[in-house]
This record gives C-alpha cells, sequence and structure tokens, in this order.
C-alpha cells in the first residue's frame, strides 16, 4: 500500500533539529524580485495543520506552520508584492500577490496569539529549524476534499511520524487559550 503524502518536508523524514537555528530568511516563490521576510531567533510550536486557510506546498494535503514573536519578523525585501489575504481573519495571512505563498500572519486583535506570527519554515533559506511536533485540525482536511473513508489512515501515518493527530490544536495550546480566556472572564485569577 502506498503511504499517505502529508507534506514534503516530513513524508521522506525529517532533517534533524540543529539546536544552534536562531532565525533565517524566507524567501517566496518567484523566480525574480522574491518577497523576503527576516526571522530574528527560533520558531515555536511547528505543527502540521489540516486547515483550508493555510498556505501549502503543490500536492501537500497538510501545511507545516510554526509561530514567532511579531517583533522579530521583518520584511526586508519587495515587500510591495504582499497583501493579505483576508482582513477580516484572525490571522492576517500576508501572501505574495505574484506566486501566493503566505509569508507571515500577524495576530493584532485581542486573543491569546496576539503579539505572535504564523510562518511556513519551510520557505527559510536555511536549514536547521524545529521539526513539527503534532497535527492540528487534521479532521479539516475532508473539508479540502480529502476522502473521509481514508481519515483512519491519515492519522495512522501522522503517528508513524510522531506528529499526534488532533482536531483542534494540541492540548498544551488548547490549555493557553482556555487559560487565557478564563483569566480575562475573571473565572481564574491570575
Ligand atoms: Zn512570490
Ligand atoms: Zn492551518
Amino acid at each position: 500500500m502506498p503511504s499517505i503524502a502529508i507534506h514534503p518536508s516530513v513524508d521522506n523524514g525529517f532533517k534533524a533539529t540543529d539546536a544552534t537555528f536562531s532565525g533565517g530568511t524566507l524567501v517566496c516563490n518567484c523566480a525574480s524580485n522574491p518577497v523576503k521576510v527576516r526571522v530574528k531567533g527560533d520558531i515555536a510550536h511547528n505543527h502540521a495543520c489540516g486547515c483550508t486557510k493555510c498556505w501549502k506546498p503543490d500536492g501537500a494535503v497538510f501545511s507545516v506552520v510554526a509561530v514567532a514573536s511579531t517583533d522579530n519578523v521583518k520584511v526586508v525585501e519587495n515587500g510591495d508584492k504582499l497583501a493579505v489575504v483576508d482582513p477580516a481573519a484572525l490571522i492576517q495571512r500576508h501572501a505574495c500577490k505574484a506566486c501566493g505563498v503566505h509569508m507571515y500572519g500577524p495576530v493584532e486583535r485581542d486573543h491569546p496569539f496576539k503579539g505572535l506570527s504564523f510562518v511556513h519554515p519551510e520557505r527559510f533559506e536555511e536549514s536547521g529549524w524545529a521539526k513539527p511536533g503534532f497535527a492540528a485540525f487534521v479532521s479539516s482536511i475532508i473539508e479540502s476534499g480529502y476522502d473521509p473513508a481514508q481519515m483512519d489512515s491519515v492519522r495512522t501515518r501522522l503517528r508513524e511520524l510522531d506528529l499526534a493527530p488532533y482536531d483542534c490544536l494540541n492540548p498544551a495550546l488548547m490549555d493557553y487559550i482556555a487559560t487565557w480566556t478564563a483569566k480575562k472572564n475573571g473565572t481564574l485569577h491570575a
């Protein structure tokens, strides 16, 4: 049985994490005048994502997406090619108008993720970024047209790749969001 494709960066084994990775430059897919975004410091919470909003390379079922502090994210070249995909969305995904790659997506509204930007580490020129640690929004791949009958195989493959499958975010992030909400509501005292 052919193995289920998840994403090119994990399907054939992931390169070992380089403990010294301290940021790099994200580059879009344009052959000329690519957009370049500098990210200072390492990324966090890298994961595979099955939602319909994240950018994915051709043929990928999942995206690979992580966060960095927005303070550490800076557009350094050809920023005039960027446009926000959906201004109403929580994540303000800035995509290259020419090639479609999402370069960074800051969260600016009042939310536990405020101050973070979502980035796709496969666009780093450098290697060595932290490998994805779980798979989020797995059931959502059906919304992109994936065969619902294959979902057991998809979740089995994700577990083989050490990407624990969740149909929302992982427990650490869900707890973080709930804690933020409870403090905001006054249910929990900081
Ligand atoms: Zn581009
Ligand atoms: Zn997503």
